[in-house]
C-alpha cells in the first residue's frame, strides 16, 4: 500500500466532487479541466474534446513501446441529480464524516476518474517502461445516453479512444452475502431496448362507456407487465456467477442459489429476499425485463381517446435480442399492441477467462485476502456499450472496499447520501495502480 497515492486520491476526489456536474445540464468542462491540469503538471499532454464548449471530455495517452495493444481507463464525469432535502451532508461538499467522503459522484464515478488519473500520473513519474499505450478518457454525458461523451468519441474521434481492452464501470466493490465477501468483476452487460408500446381503440364520448376503452386496456397491459416475470434464460456468465457465489454459502442457500434457474425455486427465493435491491438484481440476471416508465393517454376529461401508449425500459440478457423481448412482452399483454423500438443497444459480453480478467481476480485475492472475485452481469448500461463498437473488451472494475458497517454500494448508487469509505478508496487506488502497472509492463 502506497499511502501517498491513497492520500492524493482522497484529496483530489473531494475537489472533483465540489465541481457540480449534474446531468442535465452536465457542465462537465470544469471537471475535465481539473483533471487536464493534473496531467499537464505531470508532463502529460491532455486534450479536451467535445462538440459543446460546456460538455468537454478529457483524453490523455501515456505511450508504451507498442508491442502490445492499448488499454483504456474510462470514467464518466457527470453525475445524476439529487434531492438536497434528503442528504445528511452537502452533495457537493466533499466533506469527510465517519470515515466516508461525501458527495454526488463519490462512487458513480468520480472516484474512478481520480483513481485512473493518479495511476497514469504515477506511472509517468516513475518512468515505467510500458509495453502498451494507456489511454484515459474522462467522459461527459453517460447519465443521459452518452451522445456527447463515449458515443460521440467513438463516432467522431475513434483513434483517440481505440483500445483492445478497457476498465470502467461498475464492478470491484464489496458485496456481503451470508458471511462471505464477494468482489464482483463486471464481464458482461445487459442490452438496452427502449420501446413505445401503442394501443388503438375506438374514440368516443366520455358519457358513453365502451368496453374497448384504450385507457383501461393500456392500464391493464402495464399492470400485467409489472406483475409478471418474463421467462428465464440460462446464460454462461450468470450460471458461472451463481455457481461461484453458491460455493461461498452454507446450505440451504448454497443449493437454492445453484438452482435459481428453476422457476419455482426462483419464485421462492425472490419472495423471501428481504432486500429489494438484491431482489431486482437477481431478477435481472435470470430474465429479460421490460419496465413501464411513461404513460400517455387522452387529453380531455369527456373524450375517450383512440390511442394510448406506454414507454418501456427493456433490458436483454446476453444472447437475447430485441425481437425476442418483444415476443415475450406480447405474450404477457394478450391484447393488440404495436411496439416501436426507440433505442436498441445489444448486450455486451466479454471473456471472464481473459488474461486481463484473470489479473483483476488475482489482484483482488492478493489485496483482499478472504474476498472472492466473481465475474458478473451488470444489469444497467455503461460506456462499455460505446467502447464495444470499436471492438474493445470492457471490464467493470473500479475497486472500492466497503467496511462491514451496513453501508452498501448498491444503496448509494444514484441514491441519497452517496459517499465512499475513505480507507476503501485508498485501498482501491492501490489495487488499480497494481493491476494497470502489471498489465502494461509485462
Ligand atoms: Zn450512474
Amino acid at each position: 500500500m502506497d499511502a501517498q497515492l491513497g492520500d492524493d486520491a482522497a484529496y483530489h476526489l473531494a475537489q472533483l466532487i465540489r465541481i457540480d456536474t449534474t446531468n442535465p445540464p452536465g457542465d462537465e468542462t470544469p471537471a475535465a479541466e481539473y483533471l487536464a491540469e493534473l496531467f499537464t503538471q505531470a508532463g502529460l499532454e491532455p486534450e479536451l474534446i467535445g462538440a459543446e464548449p460546456r460538455r468537454k471530455n478529457v483524453i490523455v495517452r501515456l505511450a508504451g513501446d507498442g508491442s502490445k495493444a492499448p488499454l483504456l481507463l474510462a470514467a464518466h464525469l457527470d453525475v445524476v441529480p439529487h434531492e438536497p432535502a434528503r442528504w445528511t451532508h452537502g452533495a457537493f461538499s466533499g466533506e469527510i464524516h465517519d470515515g466516508y467522503l461525501w458527495g454526488r459522484g463519490a462512487i458513480d464515478m468520480k472516484q474512478m476518474a481520480i483513481m485512473c488519473a493518479l495511476t497514469l500520473i504515477r506511472l509517468k513519474q516513475e518512468g515505467a517502461r510500458l509495453t502498451r499505450d494507456l489511454i484515459f478518457a474522462g467522459v461527459a454525458d453517460e447519465e443521459a445516453g452518452c451522445a456527447l461523451g463515449s458515443r460521440g468519441l467513438v463516432e467522431h474521434h475513434p483513434e483517440r479512444v481505440r483500445a483492445e481492452s478497457a476498465l470502467g464501470a461498475a464492478g470491484g466493490f464489496t458485496v456481503r452475502l451470508g458471511g462471505a465477501r464477494l468482489d464482483p468483476i463486471g464481464t458482461a452487460e445487459r442490452g438496452v431496448v427502449w420501446m413505445k408500446m401503442r394501443m388503438r381503440g375506438s374514440p368516443g364520448h366520455g358519457s358513453l362507456p365502451r368496453p374497448d376503452n384504450v385507457v383501461g386496456r393500456l392500464g391493464a397491459a402495464v399492470s400485467k407487465l409489472v406483475s409478471t416475470r418474463l421467462p428465464h434464460h440460462r446464460t454462461a456468465i450468470v450460471e458461472r456467477y451463481l455457481k461461484q457465489v453458491a460455493a461461498t454459502q452454507k446450505p440451504p442457500a448454497r443449493w437454492l442459489l445453484k438452482n435459481l434457474y428453476v422457476r419455482r425455486i426462483a419464485d421462492l427465493v425472490l419472495a423471501k429476499l428481504p432486500d429489494a435491491g438484491m431482489r431486482g438484481a437477481m431478477q435481472s440476471m435470470l430474465s429479460n425485463t421490460a419496465v413501464p416508465t411513461v404513460l400517455r393517454a387522452g387529453a380531455k376529461t369527456n373524450v375517450i381517446p383512440g390511442e394510448a401508449d406506454a414507454e418501456l425500459d427493456g433490458r436483454t440478457l446476453p444472447n437475447q435480442t430485441s425481437a425476442a423481448l418483444i415476443a415475450e412482452i406480447k405474450k404477457v399483454v394478450e391484447d393488440e399492441i404495436e411496439i416501436e423500438i426507440l433505442r436498441d443497444l445489444p448486450p455486451v459480453e466479454n471473456d471472464p477467462d481473459s488474461p486481463l480478467c484473470a489479473l483483476l481476480a488475482d489482484a483482488i485475492r492478493r489485496h483482499d485476502p478472504g474476498g472472492v472475485p466473481v465475474p458478473y452481469l451488470m444489469p444497467g448500461f455503461t460506456d462499455a456499450k460505446s467502447w464495444s463498437r470499436l471492438g474493445t473488451r470492457s471490464y467493470g472494475f473500479m475497486p472500492v472496499r466497503f467496511p462491514d458497517d451496513g453501508v452498501k454500494f448498491g444503496d448509494l448508487f444514484h441514491g441519497h447520501d452517496e459517499r465512499i469509505p475513505v480507507d476503501g478508496l485508498k485501498w482501491g487506488v492501490n489495487v488499480l495502480y497494481d493491476v494497470v502497472k502489471t498489465f502494461a509492463t509485462t
